[in-house]
């Protein structure tokens, strides 16, 4: 008989980590970084809750970090075997874990000179080299649909899933007896978001495992484009710096692109925009390239002489000299930095001068989770602990809801409708607690689907 147990995004938003076992063979389905509250965060550092060496595989539904940012420490725990991502994804890991070890060498440099670390010395989670070995493991499938073998007994299929580009939904079928499919939503994308394609609809399965990042949320009806011309336009009166906390893979190059339109269109002044990561050059390269999952007016918009993901006046910082650099630029400006959760990264550094101004807008593009930095000044802390100093926030603080790639309640309902047969179960991840138990609501009410929200380590069997 096979098992499915849950060893992240149980309860939470990051760790996504889901173990597949049929006749001794094993699969990992995401293998994320946990991020936010401390409980979290240390399970990053503890033994893996299986032996690495014995998981034949691990399939990654797209490339975001709590998605993918454990795997240079799995491969350091013993993990040997090919890592299944669609081609969109693969180009984006061989940025993003590399730039996420990097980012991690800097903060751990950074607090062993600043002697502010508990353990001594600070050390990185992973180093670079680390993340190369990982890379190796990498195999490119098509996110199509067709069926791939994935390890003895263990097939699956990517579809399009819409979050950002290259993201996959994955159905995992085991061979065993019962032969059992349990499809993965992976991060869901919004309908009609600019760039990339609407999810696809779901194939029939046995049991369904779907995110509730935004369970009980409906998106704000203001569209990122008004919202980011509004808040443009006010900094550019006022003369102020607006910080924007945003990985250097995804959220970046759509900013980038409708700050670009809106320049062309003079709905705004022409301000500088530092897009300040070690790889955000490298990023936005591979987001030029053209890919399958890209939408019609992107492509269009590809084909044009000018490159779209430059804003005008563009500075881009990949070395850290650079990045101080940048601290000497004044009057109104854009700055774009990791981490999107102000976490860890580069942000850090801009947040420790920015944030106390009252003349900077601090602007949020992305979902925050409990316990982050970003959180806290989001619910309205007065004051907060950045790389170890006591901070006042007084700064401007704006939320563009809507730039959120997760698709809100009402469009899960809309997905999961495409499904062709009720699954026997339906298991909510990948949301806080409230989120994922309101999102199991309008599931039950909706389709009448026996469904509930996992805790962490919880094991079924796939009857
Ligand atoms: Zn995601």
């Amino acid at each position: 008989m096979s098992s499915l147990s849950f060893w992240g995004a149980a309860g939470t938003v990051t760790g996504s980590k889901y173990l597949i076992e049929s006749d001794g063979a094993r699969a990992l389905i995401d293998c994320g970084l946990f991020q936010g509250q401390r409980e979290l965060r240390e399970r990053n550092w503890q033994e893996p809750p299986f032996n690495a060496a014995a998981v034949g595989a691990v399939i990654i539904t797209h490339a975001h970090i709590d998605h993918t940012g454990y795997l240079p420490r799995f491969v350091r725990h013993g993990f040997r075997g090919p890592v299944f991502c669609s081609r969109g994804t693969a180009d984006r890991l061989k940025i993003l874990l590399p730039d996420a070890a990097r980012l991690q060498e800097e903060e751990a440099d950074y607090r062993n000179r600043h002697k502010i670390t508990k353990h001594l010395p600070a050390l990185p989670l992973y180093t670079e080299a680390d993340a190369r070995e990982t890379l190796k493991l990498i195999s490119v499938v098509p996110n199509d649909g067709q069926v791939v073998n994935i390890a003895k007994g263990i097939t699956a299929e990517f579809r399009i899933a819409g979050h950002i580009l290259g993201s996959s939904q994955v159905l995992v079928r085991t061979d065993g007896q019962p032969s059992r499919s349990v499809l993965f939503s992976g991060d869901l994308g919004k309908y009609d978001q600019p760039i990339i394609r609407d999810p696809v609809a779901p194939p029939a399965c046995d049991y369904l495992i779907v995110e509730s990042t935004y369970g009980n949320r409906l998106h704000d009806p203001e569209d990122p484009k008004s919202a980011l011309k509004r808040i443009i336009n006010d900094a550019a009166q006022r003369g102020g710096p607006i910080l924007i906390p945003a990985f250097a893979v995804g959220r970046s190059q759509e900013i980038l692109y409708l700050i670009r339109e809106l320049e062309d269109q003079k709905t705004i002044p022409i301000l500088p925009v530092c897009l300040d990561s070690p790889m955000a050059a490298a990023a936005t390269v591979a987001y030029a390239k053209r890919t399958e999952e890209q939408d019609e007016d992107y492509a269009s918009v590809l084909a044009r002489p000018q490159h779209p993901l430059r804003t005008h006046k563009m500075i881009a910082c990949s070395s850290r000299e650079e990045s101080k650099r940048l601290s000497e630029v004044k009057g109104a400006r854009v700055i774009i930095s990791a981490s999107g959760m102000m976490t860890g990264g580069r942000v850090l550094h801009h947040a420790l001068r920015l944030v106390p101004d009252p003349n900077t807008t601090l602007l949020f593009v992305g979902y925050q989770a409990a316990g982050t930095t970003g959180r806290r000044i989001l619910d309205g802390q007065q004051e907060v602990k950045i790389m170890g100093q006591w901070v006042p926030v007084r700064c401007r603080i704006e939320r563009i809801g809507s730039f959120s790639a997760h698709a809100d309640w009402r469009e899960i309902l809309q997905w999961l409708k495409g499904i062709p047969t009720a699954p026997r179960q339906t298991f909510l991840t990948h949301g806080e607690p409230a989120a994922a138990e309101a999102m199991a609501a309008h599931i039950r009410e909706t389709f009448a689907w026996p469904t509930t929200v996992p805790i962490y380590g919880q094991r079924i069997e796939l009857k």
